[in-house]
């Protein structure tokens, strides 16, 4: 008996829960987007809890969508760009999102925003800003 029979007999199986784990969470994150989306969405909040960077990466959505509350724009944020630990909840970034236009016109950095949902595209033609939850408008 050496390793090579203990990898034979549990090698595979191993590798599988591995696997099986690794799915789970990812669904666990999908799920936890699309309860948060569905509550910003529905509700507009509130946006505390939220899910991590990291969750919301694993679940393919890179991007979270905020409106300028002064000029009512929607822009994205690609959160794989963002520079803080992947264990950030989504919401703890509101406080530092500025919108370029509004802090030009009035000369001082504007930060008063709101989350609208995470998302796995940008904004552009073809995938229009979040409104409201899908079918329900
Ligand atoms: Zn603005």
């Amino acid at each position: 008996m050496g390793t090579k029979s203990r990898e034979t007999i549990y090698g595979a199986s191993i590798r599988a829960a591995a696997e099986r784990a690794a799915e789970a969470r990812k669904d666990a994150d999908r799920l936890a987007v699309e309860a948060w989306n569905a509550r910003m969405l529905g509700f507009q909040g509130p946006a505390q809890p939220s899910p991590a960077l990291g969750d919301a990466l694993n679940a393919r959505h890179r991007y979270l969508e905020v409106k300028c509350l002064g000029c009512n724009i929607h822009q994205t944020v690609a959160l794989d760009i963002v520079r803080r630990p992947k264990t950030t909840p989504v919401h703890e970034l509101e406080r530092y999102m500025r919108c370029r236009q509004c802090s030009e016109v009035r000369r001082y950095p504007y930060k008063r925003s709101h989350l609208v949902a995470l998302r796995p595209t940008k904004i552009s033609a073809s995938c229009p800003p979040s409104t409201w939850w899908p079918g329900e408008r």
